[in-house]
């Protein structure tokens, strides 16, 4: 029988340093072997020239470096660039790559499917399968980063990462925390805290837990500004009610003095964008550094949503504005190959009996729900 290799990509940092001592190398040999990956998109241990033969030939015994199997990708008229990444078993995953005059915003995935159940969400409607490993995370960056021919320090084409595809990153914390070490890392991806956000549907407990042990952006999805319309749109509000949750966001703010919380909110037509909800809005937001990411409704088969006029929006806005709550609206990007907010599909087969176990411990205040 032989043993499993290691996939390298599933390591941050220490890990890495930790994998070599253990092979009885020097942990600085991690250090080569990461910028050779991430900075050189190299897989194969034969080019590492750096690193003495000997080793090359003892790591192929024992590692490899493994990126995503690149099923399908498209690219909009507008730039956006999509990925669908095969995983096991026939699942897969979306990764979408954002163009900007500053800036190159890359959004990944964390879950197979979704099981929080926003109404709104295309993910949702596939349901739960499971969580991403570090190395299927930090994969989806990986492939994009090659892409583009992103060097760290360089070529920066990839400036931010948001933690906003599929599936709910505080419920698989700690491969994410864990793939964000590797994206912040100047061997890695080299990227500054700031520009790697982290999006929750709300998960209390995960939000403390996350400001002791990372130090990213946050953003929140919140999308009402009250309990009884947030539980409708975001069951995950019967267990973690908008004061708890702000109570959070407050926390997770006085640790960071500079940070500004950015709270996203979809327009749906008739739901959630009246100038009274706007107003109820303006309360909630006035007592935390936060900055209200309106996000135009993207519509995807079968939904019962539709996306509020332009003029509705656009008022909705100016009532945060005037009350001094920095407010923008988000540009719709890749929606020609459905690329935009909560449009991403993939692929989730098998997930009933997952789903059901999801949910129990879901309902148990588990993380790391798979
Ligand atoms: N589970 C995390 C990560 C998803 S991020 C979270 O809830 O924050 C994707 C963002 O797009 C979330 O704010 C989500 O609520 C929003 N979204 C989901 N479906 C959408 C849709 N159809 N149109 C616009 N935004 C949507």
């Amino acid at each position: 029988m032989t043993a499993e290799k290691t996939n390298l990509f599933g390591l941050d940092r220490n890990g890495l340093r930790d994998f070599f001592a253990q092979a009885g190398e020097k942990p600085y040999r991690a250090d080569q072997v990461m910028k050779w990956m991430y900075h050189r998109h190299v897989t194969g241990f034969a080019a590492m020239t750096d690193v003495g033969k000997a080793l090359r030939t003892k790591l192929e015994g024992i590692a490899e470096i493994v990126p995503p199997n690149v099923l399908f990708e498209k690219q909009s008229s507008d730039g956006t660039h999509k990925w669908l990444l095969g995983m096991d078993a026939g699942n897969a995953i979306e990764a979408v790559f954002i163009p900007e005059s500053t800036r190159g915003t890359l959004c990944v995935s964390s879950q197979v499917g979704c099981g929080l159940n926003c109404q709104f969400c295309s993910t949702a409607t596939q349901g739960f399968n499971r969580n991403l490993s570090t190395a299927e995370i930090i994969g989806q960056v990986w492939v994009a980063a090659r892409h583009l021919g992103n060097v760290p320090h360089h070529q920066r084409k990839l400036t931010n990462v948001v933690m906003m595809g599929m599936g709910e990153p505080l419920l698989n914390f700690d491969n994410v925390v864990r793939a964000m070490s590797i994206m912040r890392d100047d061997l890695g991806f080299g990227l500054a805290n700031k520009r790697v956000t982290l999006s929750t549907a709300g998960l209390v407990p995960m939000i403390d837990r996350l400001s002791d042990e990372s130090d990213v952006s946050l953003a929140v999805s919140l999308h009402a500004p009250n309990d009884a319309l947030r539980t409708e749109l975001v069951p995950l509000n019967r267990k973690y009610p908008i004061a708890e949750l702000l109570e959070a966001c407050a926390r997770y703010a006085a640790r960071r003095p500079r940070t500004t919380i950015t709270f996203e909110y979809t327009m749906m037509k008739g739901v959630n964008d009246t100038p009274e909800l706007a107003r109820q809005l303006v309360k909630l937001m006035r007592r935390l550094p936060a900055k209200v990411n309106l996000i135009p409704f993207n519509p995807f088969a079968g939904t019962r949503f539709e996306r509020s006029d332009e003029s509705a929006i656009r008022a909705f806005q100016k009532i945060l504005l005037d009350a001094g709550v920095l407010t923008m609206v988000r540009r719709t990007r890749g929606d020609d190959i459905d690329a935009a907010c909560g449009q991403l599909k993939g692929q989730v087969l098998d997930r009933t009996r997952r789903q059901a176990e999801f949910q129990r411990k879901l309902a148990q205040g588990v993380a790391d729900a798979a």
